[in-house]
Order: C-alpha cells, then sequence, then structure tokens
C-alpha cells in the first residue's frame, strides 16, 4: 500500500518533514518513505491511498495509563473535597477499582481503546487494578485489545492494601499473563509485572514479586514517589527512600517503569540513571492531585530516561503534551523552562524507545524503513510556515485532539476519514454507561 500526497512527519534519527511525501506499507511494516513521485514510480502495483495532504505521522505512544480508571469519568465523589493525594486515593480510586466486576473490566479498557484510535494514540502502556474481578483481568483485557486493533502491554498492579491473600493473588495475575501473552497469538500484546506503589507493598510482598519474577524475561511497572506520602512512608518502613528502597529490593533495571518520581533527591536520580530504569511523566494526574511538578529537566539531563503518560486522562497525548509544557513554566516561574524539544524528547523519542522494552523487534515512533506501520493521518493546515525544527510549536500550539481522520497499526486502518473500524463506539459507549452506573451504585456501598 503506497499512501501518497502526505506531509510525512518521519521522528526518528532523520527527523525531517517530506513535503509531497508517501509511505509505503507492507504488511505490518513501513518499507518505503520519500517523494511520492520516487515511490509511485518504483511501486506502480501498489494500492494506493490519498492522505489529501494531511499529514502523515507515527502514532502517539502513551508511556503509563490506566484503563480501569475510565468509570470515575463524571463521578461526583460524597462527602468532603479530598483535601490531599492520599485522601484522592481514599476516596476514589480505592473504592472504585474495588467496584468493578468482570464486565466492567472490560468495557472500561475499551471506552479507553475507542479514545485512543480516535485520539492517534497507537500504544498503551496500561496498569491495571480490579480486586473484586483479579483473576483473569488480563486476559479480558487482552480479549478488547485484539479486538480494537491497538497496542498495548498489561500488568496488574499488586498491593498489600487489601490483604495477603490479594496480594498473592495479584502476583499470580501476573505471572500467568506474562506466561499467557507469548501464545495469545497477538503480536501487539505484550505485559510487564504491576506493583501498585512502594506505601501499599510490604518487604515481603516486594521479595514475592521479585522471586516470582525470574526467568519472565519482565521488569516492574510501578507508581514511585508519586506524593510526599510514598517517601515518608518508605522511610518509616525501612529508613530508605523510595527509589533506594526499590533499587535493594531489585526492582529497578532498564526494562523497569517508575511512574512520576516527582519527589525524588539527586541520589535517587543517579540510581534511576545507573540502572537504566525508566521513569514516566504524567503532568495532568500530577496537577490534578497537587503532589507537585517532577524534576523532569533535572533528570533528562542527567541522562535519566524519562517518558510521557497520561495516567488515565484522556488519551489525546497532545493534551499531555501541552500540560507538560506549560506546569513547569509555571511551576518555576520561569517561561524558559521545559522548551518543546524535551517535551518531544519524552514523547516521541523516549517513548519509542521504552516501547521496544515490549515490542524489541522493529522501531516505533518512527516513520523509517523497516518501523511497525503505527501510522496516523493529522488535519492540520497551518498558516505560517511548518518545518521540523519548529514542529514542536505547531503540535503545543496547534494540534487539537480532533485533528486525527486516520489511525493504523501494523498495517491495519483501526479508523478511516474519523470512521472507527474495528469498534462500535456507540454501543460500547450505551453498554458502559450501563454498567459504568452499576458500579457508581457498588462504589456508594462500599466502606472507607
Ligand atoms: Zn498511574
Amino acid at each position: 500500500m503506497l499512501i501518497i500526497n502526505g506531509r510525512i512527519v518521519t521522528f526518528g534519527e532523520a527527523n525531517e518533514i517530506v513535503t509531497d511525501g508517501a509511505v509505503r506499507v507492507e504488511g505490518a511494516t513501513i518499507t518505503d518513505v520519500g517523494k511520492a513521485a520516487r515511490l509511485q514510480a518504483a511501486y506502480p502495483d501498489d494500492k494506493v491511498v490519498d492522505a489529501g495532504g494531511q499529514l502523515v505521522m507515527p502514532g502517539n505512544i502513551c508511556g503509563h495509563t490506566h484503563f480501569y480508571g475510565a468509570f470515575a469519568r463524571g463521578m461526583g465523589i460524597p462527602g468532603e473535597p479530598a483535601r490531599d493525594f492520599p485522601e484522592i486515593l481514599g476516596k476514589l480510586w480505592w473504592r472504585l477499582d474495588r467496584a468493578l466486576l468482570a464486565e466492567d473490566v472490560e468495557y472500561s479498557a475499551l471506552v479507553c481503546l475507542v479514545d485512543a484510535i480516535k485520539h492517534g494514540t497507537t500504544t498503551l502502556i496500561d496498569h491495571h487494578a480490579s480486586p473484586a474481578a483479579l483473576e483473569g483481568s488480563l486476559d479480558q483485557i487482552a480479549e478488547a485489545v485484539s479486538e480494537s486493533g491497538l497496542r498495548a502491554s498489561l500488568c496488574y498492579e499488586v498491593t498489600d492494601r487489601n490483604g495477603r491473600d490479594e496480594a498473592r493473588a495479584g502476583i499470580a495475575e501476573n505471572v500467568h499473563f506474562l506466561r499467557a501473552v507469548r501464545g495469545m497469538g497477538n503480536p501487539l500484546l505484550a505485559a510487564s509485572f504491576g506493583l501498585h506503589a512502594s506505601l501499599t507493598l510490604s518487604d515481603e510482598t516486594l521479595a514475592r514479586c521479585v522471586a516470582a519474577a525470574q526467568g519472565l524475561n519482565t521488569g516492574f511497572h510501578i507508581h514511585a514517589a508519586e506524593g510526599m506520602s510514598d517517601q515518608e512512608d518508605s522511610l518509616h518502613k525501612s529508613g530508605k527512600r523510595v527509589v533506594e528502597r526499590l533499587h535493594d529490593a531489585g526492582i529497578l533495571g532498564p526494562q523497569s517503569i517508575l511512574v512520576h518520581c516527582v519527589h525524588v533527591d539527586a541520589w535517587e536520580m543517579e540510581i534511576l540513571r545507573d540502572t537504566g530504569t525508566w521513569v514516566t511523566h504524567q503532568p495532568r494526574s500530577n496537577m490534578n492531585n497537587a503532589v507537585g511538578a517532577a524534576p523532569v529537566e533535572t533528570m533528562l539531563r542527567g541522562g535519566i530516561k524519562v517518558g510521557l503518560g497520561n495516567d488515565g486522562f484522556s488519551n489525546n497525548m497532545w493534551a499531555e503534551w501541552k500540560a507538560a509544557y506549560l506546569l513547569h513554566k509555571l511551576w518555576h516561574g520561569d517561561p524558559r523552562r521545559m522548551n518543546g524539544y524535551d517535551v518531544v524528547k519524552m514523547a516521541v523519542t523516549n517513548n519509542a524507545a521504552l516501547a521496544r522494552v515490549f515490542w524489541p523487534d522493529a522501531p516505533l515512533g518512527e516513520i523509517s524503513p523497516g518501523a511497525c506501520a503505527d501510522l496516523i493521518l493529522v488535519d492540520y493546515h497551518p498558516f505560517t510556515e511548518l518545518t521540523a525544527g519548529n514542529l514542536p510549536w505547531h503540535i503545543l500550539f496547534g494540534f487539537e485532539a480532533s485533528a486525527v481522520t486516520g489511525t493504523m497499526v501494523a498495517g491495519k486502518w483501526l479508523m478511516r476519514e474519523r470512521k472507527l473500524l474495528t469498534l462500535d463506539e456507540a454501543a460500547i459507549a450505551a453498554r458502559a454507561r450501563e454498567l459504568s452506573a452499576a458500579a457508581w451504585q457498588r462504589y456508594l456501598a462500599l466502606d472507607d
């Protein structure tokens, strides 16, 4: 297939914008990219798709999300407003996850997958919790992901907060899925070993997780130092700060993701760098929880691999770009902070490298021969010059979620001309409305 009449945003090492460009897709792979005239002459028999002058870009990658949180949309939290992050966890998330039953797990994933396709987010790294429907939950989400045609890595967040048996069940769910995923026949699915956060995990459970992960070729995916409460808890439990505690437990490494790292000190950053551990930044979530602004620029400058996630906010990753760009300027009172290139470094370069942890066979997040054919069409026609050099500021100030008109993953169209091809949005939303109403009732009936 030849996609012609596009402005090709390659990202990757070439990082250029090819006008009057074309991309050739064969199966799940991009095999050529360049001027449309050259490609049309070289491949006269290929089926041609006209991009109509739109941008053709690599699909967006989300480094950390929670499909299970979807039913919180529009929910009123009863009682006094939460005063701080621990209260938000207690009043909202640790009750909502307990209210989810098996079909809720499936539909909260499906509504997020619809949202991701519509917003051109083609790769998602999910972190799941559903204590009342734990066993088999990752298989259910995997089925929804397969139906959607998107690319996703899944894990279950092990925690001690609901007792020892549930911690064991969480470990078993991760181990089951890490083993099963290879036999599922869908190369777009991957797995990690999920842990909730240092503050809800005992040393004993951490040790169990590390032992259970042996031989499974996996890293861990865990929230770390999101609020100061995580540091206080870690110091109280172990006399160590969070990153040091997790490092000593055997959690860090080049396959592991530490989510947030808002409150990390210089020594913890050195450990993150030396172990090659991934960090993901979620500025919308950090602002919403009022936990602070992660020292992202310091980490990037120091050689720590920081990517960008959405923490369950909308799957419009450009909204996360914008939040990152604005938050650090306001937080530091300095408009020079968080350069557009730093946002690109996280959202494009580093997220693509993070995705390689789970899909090592071919590059993601770039349009180049040999890369995965994960593409989006973006209906953006700027009234000022657009170059590879100023593209970050076009995205930050000009791109809107609605501009995505086409989404392709592994050579297969999931949306064309804004029409979803794999998922029935209206039917999914209708069922989700029924299920979420019942989930909200269970949520209200739960004790704190
Ligand atoms: Zn999270």
